[in-house]
């Protein structure tokens, strides 16, 4: 049988053999954590906690600023030390608590459901949005607003995203291979919601371990089932899932909900599982540390607040001095200049190596070969999209369905002019957004 797969993408070198076969190592923090209170799409968290006072391992820091926004817990027992702007991972510097870790762990008492079929859907709801939990596959979205469309009713499939299709990240495939319940549990909590909703695991096949024991744990379960995908990136962008598992289509102006869909990834899955199984608030992340500049690629739990620099030192450090770091997969993750800033919800990895081609290659012009068309998942021009970006042309941007670009960066990945097509058509998404945002 085919796999499941929609048009476009392509097949950048995966890189994962670097990781892949190492198992979840469990980390502790050695010096101070920092929390940020914008870890998510929405309104930034409100700091609760003041300088001096002693916290809790799960004790709420800064709460939700609106119902677009998410809580922050401290993931160690400790002291805060300031409530500060500092450097986050993007260069700005924001608000964050700062916690000088005691190194007890001491935690607030958690309380857990033991039986999920007694929560009312609102109870459910309540406790994801609680605990903190957002789109932990990068996009930050606040969970509970996700899990709170408009016409449940109309939700017919609950998907989980555990495609995993940018290079060299490996943290979703440990996570199957290694605690594939907890991903069940938490879809089954989310299909508590949906009453006429089927559940589906959509994994690429190039893991197929992952699909032999999903499915076989799932054999029983009437309203889940194991999707197998075509390995093939950008396969875990929204809509090319929900294309790849459903063959509905949906543009930049719809959401998931409007084709009948809720997607979630792995990580966010078991989070929600552990909310409701353990009371627990999201506190710690998988993080693959990889890449042929880091000495002993890894796959790290890790808690929140920890410093980048601490997991590059646990993983054995750098080989030699690495011309390129990134927080996340290499297609759309972000360069790192700093790695004194810390883990987030929404962090997936950090990359390292020792060459970094694309910043010595010099772009030319375009020789229409028209291979950036043939790979967009988006259905778009890019070259053109990127001339009307460079001249400013927002009009003739948008008229050409500009915003319908995921920034996937195959385009640039593709073109053999070496043009940064991804770069402009992104800057100039970026200031349609805003100019849409204050009208
Ligand atoms: S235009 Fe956007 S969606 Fe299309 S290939 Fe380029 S980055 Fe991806
Ligand atoms: S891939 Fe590059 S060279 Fe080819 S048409 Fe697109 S922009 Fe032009």
């Amino acid at each position: 049988m085919t796999n499941r797969t929609f048009r476009g993408g392509l097949h950048p070198h995966d890189g994962k053999e670097l990781s892949k076969d190492k198992p979840i190592r469990e980390i502790l923090p050695k010096g101070e954590l920092i929390f940020p209170v914008a870890q998510h799409i929405g309104a930034p968290a409100i700091p609760i906690v003041t300088k001096g006072e002693h916290v809790l391992c799960g004790q709420m820091i800064a709460k939700a600023g609106g119902f677009v926004s998410a809580p922050v817990f401290a993931s160690v027992s400790g002291t805060v030390k300031a409530v500060e702007p500092r450097r986050v991972l993007s260069g700005e510097h924001l608000e964050c608590i700062i916690i000088e870790n005691d190194h007890l762990y001491e935690e607030v008492s958690f309380e857990a459901s033991l039986d999920l079929e007694a929560l009312s859907k609102q109870e459910i709801i309540e406790k994801i949005s609680n605990a903190g939990i957002v789109g932990m596959g990068g996009a930050g979205f606040p969970t509970h607003v996700k899990l709170s469309p408009k016409e449940p009713d109309k939700i017919t499939y609950v998907i989980i995203n555990c495609a995993e299709c940018e290079p060299y990240l490996t943290s979703d495939y440990r996570r199957m291979l290694e605690e594939p319940e907890k991903i069940i549990g938490g879809l089954k909590v989310i299909l508590q919601l949906f009453d006429n909703a089927k559940g589906i695991i959509a994994i690429e096949d190039n893991k197929q371990d992952c699909i032999d024991l999903i499915k076989n744990l799932v054999k029983e379960e009437p309203r889940i089932a194991v999707k197998s995908l075509k390995t093939k990136y950008p396969q875990g962008a929204e809509r090319q899932l929900i294309y790849a598992v459903t063959k509905r289509a949906i543009n930049s102006s719809m959401l998931p909900a409007d084709a009948g869909c809720v997607v979630n990834n792995a990580d966010t899955a078991v989070a929600i599982w552990q909310t409701i199984f353990t009371g627990r608030p999201l506190m710690s992340r998988i993080v693959t540390v990889t890449g042929d500049a880091i000495t002993n690629p890894t796959n790290f739990r890790v808690r929140l607040g920890t410093k980048f620099s601490e997991l590059v030192e646990e993983a054995g450090g750098f080989v030699g001095t690495p011309e390129k770091v990134i927080s996340g997969g290499p297609m759309m993750g972000i360069s790192m200049f700093d790695q004194e800033v810390p883990i987030v919800k929404t962090s997936s990895a950090l990359l390292a190596f020792g060459k970094d081609d694309v910043a010595k290659w010099e772009p030319s012009a375009c020789i229409n070969c028209g291979k950036c068309v043939e790979v967009c998942p988006g259905r778009i021009v890019p070259s053109r999209l990127a001339d009307f970006a460079e001249h400013g042309n927002t009009e003739a941007f948008e008229k050409n369905n500009g915003m319908e670009c995921c920034e996937c960066g195959c385009c640039s990945y593709i073109c053999p002019a070496k043009r940064q097509l991804t770069q402009s058509i992104k800057s100039m998404r970026k200031m349609v957004l805003a100019s849409r945002k204050k009208s």
